[in-house]
């Protein structure tokens, strides 16, 4: 992993609904030093703003549900209008979403919205994107709110100039699959970032999404090197859940690897509750935010298996979900053969052998149950391994404990009716948990 690139760094948010920083690592305004934030996890409200119930209703599932920031789209007066009555009911910093109408971005401002979002590729007018400008620089009684410049594959080019600007621009990287679309996106940043700077004003975040996930790749690889602001990672119209998650993964994995890259959304068409744990669930994965609840390991099942594997990992992941909040590691294997070396780690776990699962608490054999009462059983010593978590009494990871797995082979498989019998022989000494 390549150090976190040091950006300015932006606010969002209020005393009542809590800040969100994004970025950082390069001096503020003032010159005092900044550390760079946890990368953080937006998403978009899928319902219509001035449904103002649905909406709170939907704010409040994604921030329960991990999100950072939630922006929502107003493409209407009665949008904007129905924030003001929005805003007071949440709990997390909300950013506008303005198309077309830079009238909306100075009624969300007037609204208390936390943040606007500015499309270069349809709010054009100068002297527009400047009343936008002032209006950011004055709310928030005088402290200001972010702009984030959102550029945007789909809305950047200019239909009428697309010849001459293909010409002007499309030398620029010759030898890139996409260099005319790189050479605009940038240049109608370098444009519009223009305007910005000569208001004085520096509260920006940046984006430059496409759904090709190698331009998006290559456009935010250019974008750092050429402004500090902070930028906000996306992949845009990435498709249905199934296909888009890869996309978006793809693409916002290779830029954080590359310490690119301070807030992000991943998104797809679905329940946008999944875009903010995936986006949680990439963090995690590459350690740039501490996993709050349970790390669940499963292993990907084969001809040895001795259980229902698919079944037990769905109801033991929606169950530990709702039930543990702890960053616990939980392993659900399909046999003892390669279980605990897969599983190697985990906190609790369970193999399975001959219809049945054997339970280990940090190494510790608890339980040897049939297959109907392993769920309930893992679910129990979960919840109790929790409490001694948080008791302070054991400590996650830590313990070292050997486990001595039954002989699974033996006489072609005998193993197993020992493994039914307790009627244990070792053949291997494996560790689990960290020395
Ligand atoms: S744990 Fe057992 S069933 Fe699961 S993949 Fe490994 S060998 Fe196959």
């Amino acid at each position: 992993m390549t150090p976190r690139r040091p950006t300015r760094q932006i606010t969002l948010g209020d005393d009542r609904v809590g800040f969100v920083k994004i970025g950082g690592g390069k001096p503020d305004r003032h010159g005092n030093p900044t550390t760079p934030a946890p990368v953080s996890v937006q998403t978009m409200t899928a319902g219509y703003t001035h449904d103002i119930d649905k909406c709170v209703a939907e704010i409040h599932k994604l921030a329960a549900g991990g999100a950072d920031v939630v922006r929502v789209a107003v493409p209407e007066k009665k949008d904007t209008d129905a924030l003001k009555h929005i805003i007071p009911q949440i709990k997390v910093p909300i950013v506008a979403d303005v198309h077309f109408h830079f009238q909306r971005a100075l009624d969300a401002v007037e609204s208390g919205v936390h943040k606007i979002r500015l499309n270069p590729g349809n709010i054009n007018d100068r002297a527009q994107v400047i009343e936008v400008i002032k209006a950011c620089k004055a709310a928030n009684g005088g402290k200001g709110i972010p702009i984030r410049v959102g550029v945007n594959e789909g809305s950047i080019i200019e239909r009428k100039d697309k010849q001459k600007r293909a010409k002007e621009l499309g030398a620029v990287f010759s030898d890139h699959k996409h260099g005319y679309m790189l050479a605009i996106m940038i240049a109608k940043l370098e444009e519009y970032l223009d305007i910005f700077y000569e208001q004085d004003f520096y509260d920006i975040g940046i984006s430059a999404k496409s759904m090709d996930a190698a331009l998006t790749i290559d456009a935010y690889t250019e974008i750092s090197k050429r402004f500090d602001h902070p930028l906000h990672l996306g992949v845009t119209h990435a498709g249905p859940k199934e296909t888009g998650t890869i996309r978006s993964v793809v693409a916002l994995g290779s830029l954080l690897t590359q310490g690119i890259g301070d807030t992000l959304r991943i998104s797809y068409a679905n329940d946008p509750i999944y875009e903010v744990q995936d986006g949680l669930e990439l963090l995690y994965c590459l350690g740039l935010r501490e996993r709050k609840g349970v790390d669940l390991i499963a292993c990907p099942t084969c001809g040895r298996i001795q259980v229902d594997l698919f079944t037990l990992v769905q109801d033991v992941r929606k169950q530990l979900a709702e039930k543990v909040t702890v960053p616990m590691k939980v392993a659900v294997m399909g046999c003892i053969v390669n279980g605990p070396g897969e599983a190697e780690g985990a906190d609790v776990a369970v193999f399975a052998g001959d219809r049945r699962g054997i339970i280990y608490v940090q190494g510790e054999k608890v339980a040897n149950v049939p297959e109907a009462e392993i769920l309930p059983r893992l679910l129990h010593e979960c919840l109790e391994f929790q409490g001694k978590v948080l008791r302070g009494e054991v400590k996650l990871g830590e313990k070292k404990v050997d486990i001595v797995p039954p002989d699974p082979i033996g006489e072609l498989g005998s193993g197993w009716e020992k493994i039914a019998a307790e009627k244990r022989t070792q053949t291997a000494t494996l560790t689990i948990g960290k020395s």
